[in-house]
Formats: structure tokens, C-alpha cells, sequence
């Protein structure tokens, strides 16, 4: 679980990394917005209150503290805290607060020294939940600055305003900050719970149980993964099963011909006055016994081989003249067993395939027409072009096979009269011999009772492709 633990804490981490830096802006930016509109508010209205008394002062061609105190009664009533006036060097001649006002002294605060220079100041901050806000102006009289008036405002209204909404973001920061966190970690539980539960379904099956499914729903990734895993082990199953059945059933094949052949040498070892003649039959039964066994080991090899790729010397073999070969082969058993044999040969059939493996197939199906058969049958082999691959089909009226049966006979070992095949000397692996070799060069075999009795063969080879070598 450790390296999927951190995938799942990466993920709870990166979480947590992006709600901070969204509850970070949500903390700084709308405090950033509305402090810049409280400035610029201050500094319109404080440059308002200023040049009112300016224009108050306007018609006068020197500043005294007289005429100063007279000019400003008409505008007295502001709403700011502190009202100095000053002459061209910085001298207070007007301070409207009560007592301690600072008429008399200099007041060289920097808006002053700037509005006795000739322009307009204002400087705002916001700190220990205040706005302190200050403008000043020139007085000018024909062109000449006589003094400068200046304003400072001391305001918490707003600033209780600005910090009340702090606190609300704060509060709603935690909250949410809190939820996530809660969340975050709840989801990374449950996917590091799916992804445990998949990682065990993967070392039990590693481990050879192909039992063991992942149960894991939903309609996510990992219950996509899950779903793959799950039919991949299917696979793993059905392969597996198939395997065992093989290795037993093959044993078991190769059992019998050698249970056989220590019974007879027994026999032959533990009869104290056994006759020649005896021991002839019964060393000939043995050597039977034996060819069984090569020809089952013969084509369990030819089984195997058939698993892999396909051969690289494969061609365009003209399957009419391999038929014929097969037919020449198979004439003298068909003769014996009382079965004649007919073709209708189109020879202009190609099939991509090697000439061994075509010989192969043709010969089985043929030879099993003719032992599956009876006196005075017939076997037809036929070979067409259809669709530019070749159709193959062998047709017998012999000893059918049961509608039950059809879907097994390719199966290793499936034979449908065991006692039959045994006494025609067959092994029960060359239907799926046929099957296998057909469909490594693309082709298809089927069989099906014949109208009249008997069964047809039918293998359809595809067209072999335009330029291949
Ligand atoms: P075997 O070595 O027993 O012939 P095959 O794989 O060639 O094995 O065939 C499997 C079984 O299918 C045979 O045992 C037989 O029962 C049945 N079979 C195959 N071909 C025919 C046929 N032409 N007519 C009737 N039964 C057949």
C-alpha cells in the first residue's frame, strides 16, 4: 500500500496547496479593492473640503490671522478632524481646534511644504483600524502663493466597515478551509481503499488463484482498471483450465497404451511354458501399443508447434495438386475399407500456407471420411474458388456424427465413438490439429451433418493477400 499511500497523499497535499492560495486571494484581494476605494473617495472629498476654503481665502491679497479666522467662519463646518492654515513660509495663522491649537508655530508637514511649492498634496493610510487622511493646497493671490491650507481627517467608520468584512472572510476562509481538508482526506481514504483492494486482487492471481475477482464498482478509472484486471484473469482462467485439461487428458491417452504394453510383457515375463507362437502375438500387440504412443506423441509435438507463429516458409501452394497427392495416398485404405473416392478438383485453387500443413489437413479430413464410413459409401473431396481464397469440402455418407457431438469434435481427445477410433487407429487430436493449422493462416473449419446421412467437412481458406512474398 505504501506507494499508493502517496500517491493518495500527493494528491490530499496538492489539494490542500490549491485552497490555500484560493482562500490567500480570497483574503487579500477584495480587502485590496475596497481599501483603494476608500482612498480614492478620501481624496476627492478631502480635496473638495480643501479647495472650498481656498476659494473661501481667494480674495485676499495677504494672510493674517485675523483675516484668515474671518474668511473661514463661512466654511467651519466640516466633517474633517483639523483645519491649518498657514502663510508662504509655513507660520500657522489658523488651527481650528480648541486649545493647544499651534497658531504661532511652524507647520512644515511635507503636504504643506508641497502645497507652498505650488501643487496639491494628499496622502491617505490605513492602519490600527483608522483611515488618516491629509491635503493641502496653496492659497495664490495674483499669481503669487500666499499661504496653504491644510486638512487632516482621523475616520474609524469606514475602517470598522473594511475590518468587520476582513473578519467575515476569515471566517468563511476557516470554514471552507476546513471542509476541503475534511474532504480531501475522506477521498484520498477511499481511493487508496480501491487501489489496495486491486493491488491484493493482483498478487492473489499473481499467486495462481484465477478464482479471485477485484469487486470493485463504480465508473471510474480505477473501476475501468479493475474491470480489465478482472477480464485479463477471466482469460488467465479459461487458458489455465484448458492447460490442466490437456496435460490430464493427455496423460490419461498416454496411460492406456502403456498400461497395455506392461500387462503383455508381464504376460509373456510370468508364463513359465509359454509357446512361440504366443509371444509373437503377444509382442506384436505391444508393438501396436507403441506406434499408438509415437503417433500420440507425434502429434501432440505437431500440437504444440502449432502455438507459435507461422512458419516464415509459407507460400502459394496449388492446393488442387496436393489434393490430388492426398487422394493417392488414401486410395488403397478406401479400397479396403469397400469406399470409393470422388473429386472435383478446380485447379486453379491457391492457399497461403505451407505444403505440409495444406497435406495435413486435406489428409485427416479425407482419412476419417473414409475410416468413419461403411462398406459400399463414398467420400467426395471438392476444392473451389470462392471469393478468390478456395473452399474445401469433404462429404461422406458414412456413420454421421450425433447433432450433439458437432461442437465437440474439435476438441483434444474428444472422440465420439471411443471404441471405433481406438480400433481405427486414431488418437482423437486430428480434428484439432486441422482446426489449429486452418486458423494460423486464417481460415475456418466446420462440420455438419449431411441430407441423406454422413457428415461434410468444409475448411475456407482466405484470398492469399495481393504482393505478399
Ligand atoms: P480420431 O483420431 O479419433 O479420428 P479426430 O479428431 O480426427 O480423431 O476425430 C474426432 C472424432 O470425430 C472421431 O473420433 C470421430 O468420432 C468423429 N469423426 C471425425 N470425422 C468423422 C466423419 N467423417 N464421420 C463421422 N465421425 C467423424
Amino acid at each position: 500500500m505504501g506507494k499508493f499511500g502517496s500517491i493518495s497523499q500527493r494528491m490530499t497535499l496538492s489539494y490542500i496547496l490549491i485552497i490555500l492560495a484560493v482562500l490567500a486571494l480570497l483574503n487579500t484581494y477584495p480587502l485590496i479593492v475596497s481599501e483603494n476605494m476608500v482612498f480614492r473617495s478620501k481624496q476627492t472629498t478631502m480635496q473638495s473640503t480643501v479647495s472650498v476654503m481656498v476659494s473661501a481665502l481667494s480674495g485676499l491679497d495677504v494672510l493674517t490671522e485675523k483675516n484668515v479666522a474671518q474668511a473661514l467662519t463661512v466654511a467651519e463646518d466640516t466633517a474633517v478632524s483639523r483645519v491649518l492654515v498657514t502663510d508662504a513660509d509655513g507660520l500657522v495663522l489658523y488651527d481650528d481646534r480648541e486649545s493647544g491649537g499651534a497658531v504661532g508655530s511652524y507647520a512644515l508637514y511635507t503636504e504643506i511644504v508641497k502645497a507652498l511649492q505650488g501643487s496639491d498634496a494628499f496622502y491617505v493610510d490605513y492602519s490600527d483600524g483608522a483611515f488618516r487622511s491629509r491635503a493641502a493646497s496653496p492659497v495664490v493671490y495674483r499669481g503669487q502663493i500666499i499661504g496653504a491650507v491644510y486638512v487632516y481627517e482621523y475616520d474609524t467608520e469606514q475602517a470598522s466597515l473594511l475590518s468587520g468584512l476582513q473578519q467575515n472572510l476569515r471566517r468563511i476562509s476557516l470554514v471552507t478551509g476546513a471542509a476541503v481538508l475534511l474532504l480531501s482526506l475522506v477521498l484520498s481514504r477511499l481511493m487508496t481503499a480501491r487501489f489496495s483492494r486491486l493491488m491484493t486482487a493482483i498478487r492473489v492471481v499473481r499467486e495462481g488463484d484465477y478464482n479471485h475477482r477485484t469487486a470493485i464498482g463504480g465508473k471510474d478509472e480505477i473501476a475501468e482498471l479493475a474491470a480489465e484486471f478482472d477480464s485479463l484473469t477471466d482469460r488467465l482462467q479459461v487458458t489455465e483450465n484448458a492447460r490442466r485439461r490437456f496435460v490430464a487428458d493427455a496423460s490419461h491417452e498416454l496411460k492406456t497404451p502403456l498400461a497395455s504394453i506392461r500387462l503383455l510383457s508381464d504376460s509373456i515375463l510370468q508364463t513359465e511354458e509359454i509357446d512361440r507362437e504366443t509371444v509373437r502375438d503377444f509382442v506384436g500387440d505391444i508393438r501396436s501399443e507403441a506406434d499408438r504412443l509415437q503417433r500420440i506423441t507425434e502429434e501432440l509435438l505437431r500440437l504444440t508447434r502449432l502455438d507459435g507463429q507461422p512458419p516464415l516458409q509459407c507460400c502459394d501452394v496449388p492446393a488442387g495438386a496436393v489434393a490430388e497427392r492426398v487422394v493417392r495416398m488414401l486410395r488403397m485404405l478406401a479400397e479396403e475399407q469397400g469406399v470409393t473416392l470422388e473429386t472435383d478438383i478446380d485447379k486453379n485453387c491457391v492457399v497461403r500456407a505451407t505444403e505440409d500443413d495444406l497435406y495435413h489437413i486435406l489428409y485427416n479430413l479425407v482419412e476419417n471420411a473414409i475410416k468413419y464410413n461403411r462398406r459400399g459409401g463414398f467420400v467426395r473431396l471438392t476444392l473451389r474458388r470462392e471469393g478468390g481464397g478456395t473452399a474445401i469440402a469433404v462429404e461422406d455418407n458414412g456413420i454421421g456424427i450425433p447433432e450433439e457431438d458437432l461442437p465437440k469434435i474439435f476438441d483434444r481427445f474428444y472422440r465420439v465413438d471411443k471404441a471405433r477410433s481406438r480400433a481405427a487407429g486414431g488418437t482423437g487430436l486430428g480434428l484439432s490439429i486441422v482446426r489449429d493449422t486452418a486458423r494460423r493462416y486464417g481460415g475456418a473449419v466446420a462440420a455438419a451433418r449431411r441430407e441423406g446421412g454422413g457428415s461434410v467437412f468444409t475448411v475456407i481458406f482466405p484470398a492469399p493477400e495481393e504482393g505478399a512474398p
